[in-house]
């Protein structure tokens, strides 16, 4: 189950929205204030699935995908 975590601007009031289907993102609320005045942060998972990535050399990724014929 994906969760959201969403940064409130008016009272920096850092909340999470647990959701079973992203249509349901809508409208988000910020729970402290009411504030529809919301941005979304980045999530924990989203950060250590990108870590991962920045080691591998932009030069084997490139020769890679155009092994595997992606094109
Ligand atoms: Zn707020």
């Amino acid at each position: 189950m994906p969760i959201y975590e969403y940064i409130c601007k008016d009272c920096q009031k850092h909340f999470e929205i647990l959701t079973t289907s992203p249509g349901n993102l809508g409208i988000v609320k910020c729970p402290e204030c009411a504030s529809l005045d919301v941005k979304k942060a980045v999530s924990a998972t989203h950060f250590q699935m990108g870590s991962g990535r920045p080691s591998i050399p932009s030069g084997a990724l490139s020769g890679c995908s155009s092994r595997s014929g992606f094109s």
